[in-house]
Order: C-alpha cells, then sequence, then structure tokens
C-alpha cells in the first residue's frame, strides 16, 4: 500500500510548472509514486491527482473515478496511472460541468471540456495504452493534463461567475441532482 502525501496548494509555483516526462516507467522512485498517489487520492476523497500535486513535476496522473462525498455521481472505475498522456483527438462538442480540485479546496467551478477525448498513454507496466473517454471520465482527464502544464481549473473558467464555494456547491448543486 502506498503512503499519503501532502498536497500542495494553489500558490506553490510547482503547480505552475510545466512537468517533464516520465523516462523510465520501471524506475522504483515512478513505481512508489503511483502507490502513493493512489493511496493519497482515496483519502482525499478525489476522483483524479496528479504527480505535480504532490510536488513531484512529472507527466504523470492518476484517474480514479468513483462515487464518493465530493463527487456522489461518479462513475466507478478501477483507478489507473496514466504516464506521459496525450489527448490525440477532441469531440467538437464542449459541455460544462462542475469541478473542483484538491490543490484548491472550498471553491467549484462550472469548467468546458471536451465531451470525448481520444487519448494515448503509457500504464504502469510500460505498455502504451489508447482509449476514449466520454462525459465525467473524459473531464477527469482533462483537468489532471492540465496540470502536467501548469493549467489549473480556475484558468479555464468563461467567467468568474460560474464560481462557487464548497459549501453553496453542496447546498444548491448536489442536493437538487
Ligand atoms: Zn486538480
Amino acid at each position: 500500500m502506498g503512503e499519503l502525501l501532502p498536497i500542495i496548494q494553489l500558490g506553490d509555483p510547482i503547480l505552475r510548472q510545466k512537468a517533464t516526462l516520465v523516462e523510465n516507467v520501471s524506475d522504483e522512485r515512478i513505481q512508489k509514486l503511483i502507490d502513493d498517489l493512489m493511496a493519497t487520492v482515496a483519502q482525499a476523497n478525489g476522483v483524479g491527482i496528479a504527480a505535480p500535486q504532490v510536488a513531484q513535476s512529472y507527466r504523470l496522473f492518476i484517474v480514479a473515478s468513483r462515487p464518493n462525498p465530493r463527487y456522489p455521481n461518479a462513475p466507478e472505475m478501477e483507478p489507473t496511472a496514466m504516464i506521459n498522456p496525450k489527448i490525440i483527438a477532441s469531440s467538437t462538442e464542449i459541455v460544462k460541468g462542475w469541478e473542483g480540485c484538491l490543490s484548491i479546496p472550498g471553491i467549484r467551478g462550472l469548467v468546458p471540456r471536451f465531451q470525448a477525448i481520444e487519448v494515448e498513454y503509457t500504464d504502469r507496466n510500460g505498455k502504451l495504452q489508447k482509449q476514449e473517454f466520454t462525459d465525467f471520465v473524459a473531464r477527469i482527464f482533462q483537468h489532471e493534463y492540465d496540470h502536467l502544464d501548469g493549467i489549473v481549473f480556475l484558468d479555464k473558467l468563461e467567467s468568474t461567475l460560474d464560481m462557487v464555494t464548497e459549501q453553496e456547491y453542496q447546498k444548491r448543486v448536489i442536493n437538487n441532482t
């Protein structure tokens, strides 16, 4: 099992850096980082976490969609490490949906994202994977992918009017869906 890592917060310059490619997936430190990220995202009720969020500026993230108190309607999937990910193609359709971020506690935003994407990444066994994601999982992928380029969801808002506090989100959005 992985160890819990501290999650850095907005304002830490590491979150704004472009992360570097992972050269050797089988490296012990990378494998341990994956285990630690999986443990950390589960404990924090996240649905995804990127390595830069634990101050490790590598192009690697975990997508771990599952219903939890922060995202009660999230679809269930096996937590997956995605290394050196790429978006190969995207839908013309853009959809707005609510996002939060473990590095930006207390704020939610209505973020426009591609409804569907075709992606490529290396898995933790070093195998190249090609997949298509839609809706919420596509949203998680795009959110985490942005972290690798130093971008956070606040940068993608169309308007600051699309931003609410966690408390109002819980009251108005979760309880009305
Ligand atoms: Zn985030």
